[in-house]
């Protein structure tokens, strides 16, 4: 049977079994935690304006990072990842 994407669409290998499940940090959709689309911010407590006079004077400002979990269709939906034909998609691996 051909396959529409060589991993299905999640990272599960052959004989990998089951794995645990997240919820999408958006819609709250149970997802397996191996089909959720991971996406790691440093995100600065300061605000932006503050943060950029406050490194002028060489002050160090706290980062704190940032783990999120999305659904397939919350990443389509945000502009995380992008849906498209295979030649597409082969098109933007290259580049
Ligand atoms: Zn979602």
């Amino acid at each position: 049977m051909p396959k529409k994407r060589k991993n299905r669409g999640r990272a599960k290998r052959k004989g990998k079994g089951r794995e645990g499940y997240t919820y999408c940090s958006n819609c709250g959709a149970r997802i397996p935690r191996d089909k959720a689309i991971r996406v790691e911010r440093w995100v600065s407590l300061v605000d932006r304006q503050l943060e950029k006079e406050l490194k002028k004077q060489g002050a160090v400002i706290f980062r704190k990072k940032v783990v999120k979990e999305y659904c397939v269709s919350c990443a389509v939906h945000y502009g995380i990842v992008r849906i498209g034909g295979y030649a597409e998609r082969l098109a933007r691996e290259e580049t």
